[in-house]
């Protein structure tokens, strides 16, 4: 049970854990800290948050629980703000979704206070942002990683894994290298490919007429190009390397498939899509909640 939460960034993400604790009845208080009192003020109207504090220093005072959900590049700041203004014993923890660059920021930020700190990132989302996007079934059923590391408290981690399982979530543990590397592949390099396609798409003369005509495949495959262009920028800044890394090998790949196409070589294409179509029959696509 928490008995005072504070959120940092009341959006979709943020606002939908908010509503979900409130619905299971596992939090009695939640306060609210973000950049813009618009945005607050709806959160309150909506129900989302019972109150907001101008400053993040006054957000986080008292609070037992503090979860920072903000873009990954505004979270140093944000740590740095509310460090010396935590309660000793209030765990902090994070929903970005890259988790070396946010462990590297909260151990600058919060020094001593680290060990209170556990990362976290819940597999879910849509493409669409702010509080009014959000909703309390969001986390329902979905995976949430948290990375702790050797200093992290197992009082704290415990803590943040029964919020996460509170609300309907199923919770596991890995390093934040091993999750870098396996998230730049399954959500990261999507996002930069449908991003890169409707781009490239929208410069051309006859786009209107490219959309109009487009089916299905065209939909799925591009509806995350619809996602916040803040959260995916500092995403891909975050992940850089293991991004890059990614990005040479499928720019390698699509070479070898356009040479396949120019020698005309059928079996070689036949061969390639069978092994896709295969693996992601027998392996499906996650829990396909969207967003990420
Ligand atoms: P969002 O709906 O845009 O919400 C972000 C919130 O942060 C907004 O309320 C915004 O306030 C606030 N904010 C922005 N900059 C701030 C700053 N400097 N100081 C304080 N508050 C600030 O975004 P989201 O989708 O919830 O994403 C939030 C985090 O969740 C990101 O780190 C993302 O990586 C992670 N995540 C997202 C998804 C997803 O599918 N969307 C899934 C898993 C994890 P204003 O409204 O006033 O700008």
């Amino acid at each position: 049970m928490i008995d005072k939460l504070c959120i940092i960034g009341v959006g979709l993400i943020g606002g939908s854990l908010a509503r979900a604790l409130r619905a299971k009845e596992f939090v009695h208080e939640v306060i609210g800290y973000g950049r813009s009192i618009e945005n607050l003020n709806e959160a309150v109207r909506l129900g989302v948050i019972d109150g907001v504090e101008p400053t993040a220093p006054a957000a986080v005072r008292d609070a037992d629980m503090v979860v920072i959900a903000v873009p990954i590049g505004a979270t140093r700041d944000v740590l740095t703000q509310i460090a010396s203004a935590l309660a000793p014993d209030a765990v902090i923890t994070d929903v970005g979704s890259v988790k070396g660059s946010v462990v590297q920021d909260a151990r600058a930020a919060l020094g001593p206070r680290f060990s209170r700190f556990v990362p976290g990132h819940p597999i879910a989302g849509t493409e669409r942002s702010g509080v009014a996007a959000s909703f309390p079934e969001l986390f329902e059923r979905r995976r949430v990683i948290v990375t702790p590391e050797p200093e992290t408290s197992p009082e704290a981690l415990a803590r943040v894994q029964a919020m996460w399982e509170a609300v309907g979530a199923d919770v596991s543990a890995m390093t934040a290298a091993d999750h870098d590397r396996i998230l730049a592949a399954s959500s990261h390099l999507p996002h930069v490919l449908a991003y890169n396609l409707v781009d490239m798409i929208v410069r051309m003369d006859e786009h209107r007429s490219i959309f109009d005509c487009a089916g299905g495949g065209f939909r799925d495959f591009t509806r995350i190009a619809a996602s916040d262009p803040t959260m995916w920028r500092d995403i891909f800044l975050a992940n850089r390397d293991e991004l890059l890394a990614l990005l040479q090998q499928y720019q390698d790949d699509l070479q070898a498939l356009m040479e396949a196409i120019e020698r005309g070589d059928g079996r070689w294409l036949w061969e390639t899509f069978a092994r896709a179509k295969h693996a992601r029959e027998q392996l499906g696509a996650g829990n396909g909640a969207g967003g990420d």
